[in-house]
């Protein structure tokens, strides 16, 4: 069993006309790469022709049980002013986290705006995941995500499941020493695979050595990912099945892991 626990419905590289066409390439993907379920992440801009904003998302997966949906507040705009509304989502069971953007977003991890949503989830033990690294030909933006902040959160909030996206590339190392004695960070494997990433991380061995440092630390604490349509997925497959892990291993990381984490039901 496989679960890709980091996904977007969205136009990219004119890979479709509409994001019901997109959908139905995200479906595609899975069938070709043997994956039972998906994580998507609705974008925190609303009625974008280009990318499923929370009800797009919503829309287009229906019935649909191998689709798992997070919600993505409007930090910027709209501040700490839908917890309610986001806690409302977590309990009916429409998703099963917060997804939160800063480096997209001008705001820190730390920004007390956030904070009630992390109360909020710490208490209905759903987890949050943090958008981390730079953004393809934009270094700055990492400023915003430095896992220095996201560490500060953990600690402040022990009992909230954190999830990092993207390692914080290119500084994936950093990022390993920063948080590896703190228990409750998790991390996706979403776009580490990625060309660009690997190019700018210092190359694919070096990322490998990383990841089994990570995954020999916490191996209940990683999970697959690929930031689909923008990464690859069998780029991602294979970078986990090269580091010859073993299959339990390995299964914790394909799908254990994200339904744990997560609270799947699966
Ligand atoms: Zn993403």
């Amino acid at each position: 069993m496989k679960i890709n626990s980091h996904v977007h419905i969205s136009i990219f590289e004119g890979n479709a006309n509409n994001l019901e066409e997109s959908f139905a390439l995200l479906k595609k993907d899975m069938a070709d790469n043997n994956i039972d379920a998906s994580i998507v992440i609705p974008d925190n801009i609303e009625n974008s022709p280009n990318v499923a904003d929370l009800e797009m998302a919503q829309k287009l997966i229906k019935d649909d049980n191998r689709f798992y949906l997070l919600g993505s507040p409007q930090i910027i705009q709209r501040g700490s002013s839908e917890v309610r509304k986001y806690e409302e989502l977590i309990k009916n069971n429409v998703t099963k986290g917060i997804k939160f953007f800063p480096g997209h977003d001008p705001y820190y991890p730390t920004d007390e705006r956030c904070l009630p949503y992390y109360k909020m989830c710490e208490k209905n033990n759903v987890p949050i995941l943090i958008h981390t690294g730079e953004n393809s030909g934009d270094s700055e933006c990492a400023k915003w995500n430095d896992p220095k902040y996201i560490v500060e959160i953990a600690q402040k909030y022990p009992k909230l499941k954190i999830v990092i996206a993207h390692y914080f590339w290119p500084k994936m190392d950093y990022c390993y020493a920063t948080t590896k004695e703190v228990e409750n960070i998790y991390f996706d494997l979403s776009a580490v695979a990625d060309d660009e990433v690997v190019e700018m991380t210092g190359g694919i061995e070096k990322i490998k050595g990383i990841l089994k440092k990570t995954i020999n630390d916490r191996s209940d604490k990683v999970i697959f990912g690929t930031d689909w349509p923008m990464c690859d997925t069998k780029k991602h497959l294979e970078l986990i099945t090269s580091m010859e892990l073993g299959k339990n291993i390995e299964d914790k990381i394909f799908y254990k892991n994200a339904i744990e984490v997560y609270n799947l039901p699966l």
